[in-house]
């Protein structure tokens, strides 16, 4: 089944080489959908026949948002949590014991109802490809069944034993490690493509986090990394050093920091729902892009540090705070995002790749930015099916 979307006002392909500027814009143009395929863009008025049409009367359409780093396997809220952290206490990593709680004493259907909503929900505001983290769990069953529920929905899974130091292991980190590295590893990597690890204070020091990203390496994961989002440290080094695709968070970084993500193709993925949630400062999104670094947009939704699905708001919080214009922060939810899960087949609308797009009730994907909080999303296609 072939689809024609014609009378495209502004068609974002985020493909430089398919349009006008970084964002490869074209005007008054038409886009064909086969075989769950991008077949062909041009001129609206040159758009050859299909099964069926849509028209698009003026609007925007740009790639569905990839959203490259979300921890949806998890029960429980933390609404309390945020409430009291709004009016002065401080976040501190150790939080997320509460959810691993909560999480460990839910059934398994409960925490696929719960993964489905929020897929779901990312769906309607425009996001068709969505990485997702295990590290609720934090035994090796319990892991096993995070990473082996995620992988019901998304082929981007990542195995995240080491988000923190579990209970039973107080006093003994190393001991924990050693099981992540092990046991845990083994029971995880069939499920897994991604292998992550929090460095961080009150989680995982360099030392530790290098263990477990060399386990995962040697059982075919690709690294990356959450780094330097509570303060300054070895993480994002790190991962560079490691050859992970990505480096999450670097909300605090020195010179080196970012010279280091700048000569090489580890992606700065820049989190900031979570800045908001947590008043933290939000990462110099400027800073990395002057100095030639990869930047990538995503949400990070998780119950306890931020738990926005939008990548819109992502999109307008970037512009707003971090010195991004609205082109660089859209090609960093949809092409960057897919740099960041090291995929050429998403995050672009330009012929071979996946028929993945949202249409938006706007003129132009500067209203993303320009009209925060409103739900924007008209129209949206996975794989060239309509879903929303
Ligand atoms: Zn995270």
């Amino acid at each position: 089944m072939s689809l024609v979307i014609h009378g495209i006002g502004e068609l974002v392909t985020a493909d430089p080489a398919a349009g006008d500027g970084p964002l490869g814009v074209l005007r008054d143009a038409a886009v064909v959908f086969d075989g769950g395929r991008v077949a062909w863009v041009g001129a609206s008025g040159a758009a050859p026949a299909a099964d069926e049409a849509v028209d698009a009367r003026g609007r925007c359409l740009l790639p569905g948002f990839v959203d490259s780093h979300a921890h949806l396997v998890f029960a429980g809220d933390r609404a309390d949590e945020f409430a009291a952290r709004m009016t002065g206490r401080p976040y501190a990593a150790g939080g997320i014991r509460t959810t691993v709680e909560a999480t460990r004493a839910a059934s398994d259907d409960a925490l696929r109802a719960n993964l489905r909503r929020l897929v779901a929900e990312m769906a309607r505001q425009g996001t068709t490809t969505v990485e997702c983290k295990s590290g609720y769990g934090l035994t090796v069953e319990q892991e096993r069944r995070c990473v082996r529920i995620a992988a019901e929905v998304t082929g981007e899974v990542t195995f995240l034993g080491a988000h923190v130091v579990p209970p039973e292991y107080d006093g003994d980190p190393g001991g924990y490690v050693r099981l992540v590295s092990g046991a845990m590893m083994a029971a995880c990597a069939p499920y897994a493509r991604w292998i992550d690890v929090f460095c961080e204070r009150g989680a995982f020091d360099a030392a530790q986090a290098r263990t477990v990203l060399a386990a995962g390496a040697a059982a075919g994961l690709v690294p990356r990394v959450h780094a330097n989002q509570l303060g300054p440290g070895p993480g994002v080094r790190l991962a560079v050093e490691m050859g992970a695709a990505s480096a999450d968070h670097c909300t605090f970084l020195a010179d080196a920091d970012v010279d280091a993500l700048a000569s090489s193709p580890t992606v700065a993925t820049l989190l900031p729902a979570v800045e908001f949630s947590t008043r933290q400062p939000y990462p110099d999104a400027r800073r990395l892009l002057d100095a030639g670094a990869a930047v990538a947009l995503a949400t990070d939704c998780n119950p306890g540090s931020g738990y926005s699905s939008s990548m819109a708001f992502c999109v307008a919080l970037a512009v707003r705070e971090m010195g991004m214009s609205p082109a660089e922060a859209v090609l960093a939810a949809t092409a960057g995002g897919a740099r960041a899960l090291r995929r050429g087949d998403v995050g672009r609308l330009s012929p071979g790749a996946r028929a993945d797009a949202q249409l938006l009730d706007a003129p132009s994907h500067i209203h993303l930015a320009y009209r925060p909080g409103v739900p924007l999303t008209a129209a949206v296609w996975k794989d060239g099916v309509r879903q929303v």
